[in-house]
């Protein structure tokens, strides 16, 4: 079970791709939170990335 929405360690909470900022490192992409630049666990950004507020 994916959860709905991700709580940083900072409170923000992630629920869209907006939330999220995308980084590259090497040949990979790592999604951090936007407020703090935490790494988001890949798994949650995976579900999280193809989520859009409509
Ligand atoms: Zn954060």
């Amino acid at each position: 079970m994916c959860p709905a929405t991700y709580t940083c360690q900072c409170g923000a909470r992630l629920r869209y791709r907006q939330d999220m900022e995308r980084r590259l490192e090497g040949a990979r992409t790592r999604w951090v939170c936007r407020d703090c630049g935490t790494p988001v666990p890949s798994a949650t950004a995976e579900v999280l990335r193809h989520r859009d507020p409509s």
